[in-house]
């Protein structure tokens, strides 16, 4: 039991939900590693959401109510940290959820539904019956009811090669990558830097608060928003905090 004054216990507990994941066979054994290289970003940018990924995060709401045809993809990482927060934020915007992992068995697919139906989840995509273009093999299968027609994607951290092939089937891909130098976050049409534990509530807090603005508005915030400038702050922001913390450091 982690004591909840520990210095590192939102850390700590982001560990124990995914080697829980693995142990129950929702996360896929790479998914740690997947996990050790976010939580070393988390550290560089200073463990708290920056003032550009809150840009970002109401940017993705935006798109989400906005969309005509918007999916959440799921995968074993996504699933082991977050299954309610997921839920939550398909519900608010309307959103069904689709299980779509790199390393895929259908053993694991179909236990990872389950746990997501276990914790609420009502309408999840998990035929694997149209392609990705691009893509020619077992991970580029999606179902056609789901990612492969919808206009918006929200694909939390995500493989770079069917990110740019999401992109180039003309969607709007948000996703939430620690890493602001991942092929994913330099190719997403929206990129999120920020631990998913903390972007999904920011995302669905924005959700409730602009759901009943006037679409003007909504599209008034995308345009408004400039991906590239704001994965250039999010780097600027690694650099003065490290700024910071070598300026605090004992001489
Ligand atoms: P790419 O293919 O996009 O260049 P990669 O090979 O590093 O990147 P993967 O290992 O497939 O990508 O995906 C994991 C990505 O998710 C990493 O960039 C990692 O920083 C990020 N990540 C891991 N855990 C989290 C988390 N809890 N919140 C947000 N991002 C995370």
């Amino acid at each position: 039991m982690i004591p909840k004054d520990h210095p590192r216990y939102d850390s700590l507990m982001a560990r124990e939900k995914i080697t829980e994941g693995v142990e129950k066979g929702i996360t896929g054994i790479m998914g740690l590693i997947a996990q050790g290289r976010g939580e070393a970003f988390d550290y560089l940018i200073g463990e708290k959401t920056t003032q550009s990924a809150l840009q970002a995060e109401k940017t993705a709401a935006a798109m989400l109510l906005l969309a005509e045809k918007p999916v959440i993809s799921v995968n074993g990482n996504v699933a082991a940290l977050v299954p309610s927060g997921i839920i939550e934020l398909g519900r608010i915007v309307d959103a069904p959820l689709e299980v779509n992992i790199f390393y895929r068995t259908e053993e694991r697919a179909e236990k990872i539904t389950q746990h997501l139906h276990s914790h609420g989840a009502a309408r999840i995509y998990t035929k694997r019956d149209a392609g990705i273009p691009g893509i020619n093999h077992e991970r580029g299968k999606v179902d056609s009811g789901g990612i492969f027609c919808a206009d918006v994607v929200l694909v939390p951290l995500e493989d770079g090669d069917r990110c740019k092939a999401l992109v180039d089937m003309g969607k709007t891909v948000i996703t939430i990558d620690l890493n602001p130098l991942s092929r994913t976050a330099q190719t997403a049409t929206l990129t999120i830097v920020d631990n998913i534990t903390r972007a999904i509530p920011a995302i669905s807090g924005f959700a409730l608060e602009l759901k009943n603005k006037k679409q003007d508005e909504l599209h008034a915030i995308i345009r408004e928003f400039d991906n590239k400038k704001n994965l250039a702050e999010s780097i600027d922001g690694i650099t003065a905090h490290l700024r910071h913390l070598t300026q605090q450091s004992p001489k």
